[in-house]
């Protein structure tokens, strides 16, 4: 069956015909490591995942590479500011380089805890200056750039299009610049690719441009050309890049080789806070951990993360993650009563379930309705081996780690069985007076109360 996926660059759902029958190039605009990613980052994350999933399930191979980040990215996007990194450095009095190493490992353990199967090839931006070097060099020889003092700038302007991504032309992005313009710049979409370190600049290396740096949107650039050569199937990140980021690797690599590096582009929406943005300043900014500190465990935030299509905006609330926690809760104990399972099943009941879903990922990763197949076969009312089977073959796509569950003992006491028992009667008779006071007493006692449209959870505090 063949794979439909959404691609920025034709705005349209195409048929995915990969580039080699057997292997997939692809490649993820990785986190530039100067903090902890916050849950809207790792929603990236775990879509890149999903999407890998879902090619292997199709039977795939995968030649991924991701990079990270931990020189060259300025504040803005559209190179101004300073280097995030340098920043970093200097608000936690630390070098650069301890920085990215410390910031690396909580990403990579954040995105472990996630169950985010890590890209075959992972490539810091430190450890390919050589490369950078020689991808930025065969632009300057074939004309695509100009030089300032301190900046090697890319020549929009001798692109027969620039903004094939985002479909804006120069004017508009006039229009939409928030500050002025460089006036070193010729054209207002170019951008630096090679910037010469000032005196206090500590990530530099001696380059043809005496001590420099790369240019961030270089460094994709140039780990994808060595990993996945000139072209390559897929390219993914956030919506973010599309306008400044993703536009210059595309002109980075026409630059190069003449070629659009990428067959199809990918992008994933945001994650909304309450409706509204996530920042420090309005301090509903969280990170895995926070999540972990009031009781999500990190593969909730994943199964969160499928009541939406990753091309729509999802809406973070805690309500929503409580209602995520006993959705998980109920597929791991669905996973269970169908190994208790001596009935017997159709094969062709299997087979229509399994077609079903694979119809459903396969329509551009459309994740509500794969999960609709999989309450389905949770609900299904005979037990059977075969079910529980095809749940394991369904998690190979979800990620949620049902072979190593353990039934869990119920820990909660008798007394408070009881009272819970109690409460959820007064619910279904809507007696809400006698429900609130039953969960004060167990709030007494030490519980957390936890209702949602799916059901109640209750817990040790
Ligand atoms: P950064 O480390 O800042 O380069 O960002 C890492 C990734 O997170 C990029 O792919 C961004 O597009 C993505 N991202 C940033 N904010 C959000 C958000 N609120 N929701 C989803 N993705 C985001
Ligand atoms: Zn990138």
């Amino acid at each position: 069956m063949s794979i439909k996926i959404f691609n920025t660059l034709t705005r349209k759902k195409e048929d995915f015909k990969p580039l080699d029958e057997k292997e997939i190039r692809m490649y993820s605009c990785g986190p530039t490591v100067y903090y902890f990613a916050h849950i809207g980052n790792l929603r990236a994350y775990l879509f890149m995942d999903n999407l890998r999933r879902v090619l292997k399930y199709n039977g795939y191979n995968l030649k991924h590479v991701m990079n990270i980040t931990d020189v060259g990215h300025l504040v803005s996007d559209a190179d101004e500011g300073e280097d995030k990194m340098m920043k970093a450095a200097k608000r936690e009095n630390k070098n650069p380089y301890e920085i990215a190493e410390f910031y690396m490992n909580a990403f990579l353990a954040d995105i472990d805890k996630l169950n985010v199967d890590r890209p075959e090839i992972i490539a810091r931006a430190t450890e390919h200056i050589d490369v950078m070097e020689e991808y930025v060099k065969k632009i300057i020889d074939n004309g695509f750039s100009y030089q300032t003092e301190d900046t090697v700038y890319f020549d929009t302007s001798k692109l027969d299009k620039y903004g094939m991504l985002s479909n804006r032309n120069v004017d508009e992005q006039k229009a939409g610049a928030r500050v002025e313009f460089d006036s070193n710049k010729k054209n207002i979409s170019d951008f630096a690719i090679w910037i010469k370190a000032p005196e206090n600049h500590i990530m530099k290396w001696d380059t043809f441009f005496g001590k420099a740096y790369p240019g961030w949107h270089l460094e994709c650039s140039a780990m994808g050309y060595k990993y996945l050569g000139e072209q390559f199937d897929i390219h993914t990140g956030g919506v973010d890049h599309i306008p400044i980021h993703h536009e210059n690797e595309i002109a980075q690599s026409k630059g190069f080789s003449g070629k659009i590096p990428a067959n199809y582009w990918m992008h994933v929406e945001f994650l909304q806070i309450n409706g509204g943005k996530m920042s420090k300043s309005l301090n509903n900014l969280y990170t895995l951990k926070d999540l972990e500190e009031k009781g999500y465990e990190p593969l909730v935030y994943r199964m969160f993360n499928f009541t939406s299509n990753y091309r729509a905006q999802i809406n973070f609330t805690f309500d929503a993650m409580d209602s995520a926690k006993v959705a998980l809760n109920r597929l791991r104990e669905g996973y269970l009563k169908h190994s208790e399972g001596l009935d017997d099943i159709e094969d062709s009941v299997i087979k229509e379930y399994e077609e079903k879903f694979l119809e459903a990922i396969n329509d551009d990763l459309n994740m509500p309705v794969a999960m609709s197949v999989v309450w389905d076969v949770v609900k299904n009312p005979v037990k059977s081996k075969k079910l529980q089977n095809l749940l394991l073959k369904f998690d190979e796509v979800l990620g949620l780690d049902l072979k190593n569950y353990q039934k869990q003992e119920n820990v909660l006491p008798e007394e408070i069985k009881k009272l819970v028992k109690e409460r959820n009667v007064a619910r279904a008779n809507k007696n809400w007076a006698e429900s609130d006071r039953i969960r004060d007493v167990l709030i007494e006692k030490g519980y957390t109360v936890k209702d949602s449209k799916e059901g109640t959870i209750v817990e040790k505090q």
